[in-house]
């Protein structure tokens, strides 16, 4: 694949991943683009824009199924509903939210070329290690002295560090009223909650959630997927009275579930009751929704030994939150964060009622006093979630000459492919009938072209889990064969009995 990544500079391969020999990353990239998963926008046009990604077939059936299981695991399961707000929102919200202030990252321009990147990136890469997040301008200017880091490009000196902020901002109609692309969905829950708490009659402690785009203007994306400017998020936020967060009914059917927790470099594997005991975790509530979280990521297929909940220090945190676990997973470049537990405290509330001038205060019925609802928040990345899973279900078999991906059966895009073993001999009709039969059932897939060995292999890279073949025999006694993905085993089966032992 050309130009992944990092179309702004326009060379084949030129970034950090491919340079630091990430055969996982490419190798997955090259079939997500070659098997209708995802792939740079616009690609055909040399002006196309680096941290922009489309979705094919096989990726929008992927990432609805994710979508499916988290309404399934988090929404349905709790009590929790779900919106559909706007993309775009006006100044108002992003001042209230403290986003038009604090949302920007450090930028440093070339003082000769012009060359434009982020501070903090540079000066980690250049000396190999992290440093921390929220370092003001002239701390960067002086790490950058300091290691002597100069332009990569053409190794000048960089100008002094200037603030970036990434929201993409609009004119809307012709008086081009000033408004911006939400970096996030959940503003428009916590600008709605007045409202939906008062037409949804739920009682405090209960969550809203919402999927969609977002938008980010990154100084440099990079890593396909994980760094994108535009992605979609997956959030959920739970509202509660602060002076109620150990009081979580559920909490007893979770309690001796285990929590991969880490922090102060290290993990500790605690029931969720000890994290609450021993003051690891803030509250019940917030043990909770850890756990379910967890149990989530589970049912997407991501294994639990790769599997863990950081704790972030308070000066790496996001401006709005008081205590965060960023839930990651380890991939071949190391852990990647997939969603961020926020507490956010009585923050974002406060902060639109005092831009609006309107009351956000409800009354807690258990207790029969007003109260302003603090938040726990699940933010997850939807399009990062999708690639982990791509690339820890990724499987390179070099002896059976095949990649696969071993999704779990609900995710995969296609759960069933039906081949005649030639076009010929009735074989084609049989095939069809059974395709025809399977399909209110199971996402079908019926191809009959290429040899039969080339059909498994293009299945096994979409992660299809079962491949039935109709073939001689079965014009003689009604059977199929199903090959199972993972063992290749082949069985056969009356097709007659095909749906029954399809579910198991
Ligand atoms: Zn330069």
């Amino acid at each position: 694949m050309e130009n992944f990544g990092c179309a702004e500079n326009s060379k084949k391969f030129s970034c950090k991943e491919k340079e630091a020999g990430n055969k996982t990353f490419d190798s997955v990239a090259e079939i997500a683009a070659s098997r209708g998963f995802f792939w740079p926008t616009a690609e055909i046009y040399p002006d196309k824009l680096a941290g922009f990604f489309e979705y094919g077939p096989n990726g929008l059936a992927l990432k609805n199924n994710i979508l499916k299981i988290w309404r399934e695991e988090l929404i349905e399961k709790e009590d929790i509903i779900e919106i559909d707000g706007c993309q775009i929102l006006p100044k108002s919200v992003f001042q209230a939210s403290g986003h038009l202030k604090n949302f920007n990252d450090p930028l440093i321009t070339c003082s000769k070329c012009g060359f434009k990147t982020r501070a903090d990136k540079l000066i980690q890469e250049s000396i190999g290690k992290e440093i921390p997040e929220k370092l003001s301008n002239e701390d960067y200017d002086e790490l950058l002295k300091k290691n002597k880091i100069i332009c990569p490009k053409c190794k000048s000196f960089f100008n002094k560090t200037e603030r970036w902020n990434m929201m993409l901002k609009t004119g809307i109609g012709a008086e081009s009223k000033e408004a911006y692309l939400r970096p996030e969905t959940c503003q428009s829950i916590f600008v709605n909650f007045p409202r939906i708490y008062k037409t949804s009659r739920l009682k405090l402690p209960f969550g809203i959630a919402q999927t969609g785009k977002v938008f980010r203007n990154e100084i440099a994306p990079r890593q396909g997927l994980i760094r994108e400017r535009e992605f979609n998020q997956m959030e959920i936020e739970i509202f509660f009275n602060p002076e109620k967060e150990d009081e979580i009914k559920n909490f007893n059917e979770i309690e001796k579930e285990i929590l991969p927790l880490y922090l102060k470099d290290k993990l500790q594997k605690v029931s969720s009751e000890e994290a609450v005991k021993k003051k690891v975790v803030k509250s019940k509530l917030v043990a909770y929704y850890l756990t379910i979280l967890k149990q989530f990521y589970l049912k997407l297929g991501i294994p639990e030994d790769k599997m863990r909940f950081r704790y972030v220090p308070e000066e790496d945190r996001p401006f709005y939150s008081k205590e965060t676990w960023d839930f990651e997973v380890q991939i071949n470049t190391g852990w990647l964060e997939l969603c961020a537990c926020n507490h956010r405290s009585d923050y974002d509330l406060s902060g639109h009622q005092k831009v609006s001038k309107q009351s956000f205060e409800i009354v807690d019925e258990s207790v029969g006093k007003k109260v302003l609802p603090n938040i726990f928040e699940l933010s997850a990345g939807v399009d990062r979630t999708l690639y982990a899973i791509l690339e820890l279900t990724y499987k390179d078999e070099p002896k059976n000459d095949r990649t696969i991906f071993s999704f779990p059966e609900k995710l995969a895009p296609v759960q069933v492919a039906i081949f005649p073993l030639v076009n010929k001999e009735r074989m084609p009709e049989l095939a069809k009938k059974v395709y025809e039969m399977l399909k209110p059932q199971f996402k079908c897939f019926y191809d009959e072209s290429g040899s039969i060995g080339r059909r498994y292999r293009r299945q096994d890279e979409i992660g299809t889990p079962l491949c039935l073949t109709i073939d001689g025999q079965t014009v003689k006694d009604d059977t199929v064969t199903i090959r199972e993905r993972d063992s290749m085993k082949q069985t056969r089966v009356k097709i007659k009995d095909l749906v029954g032992e399809l579910k198991k």
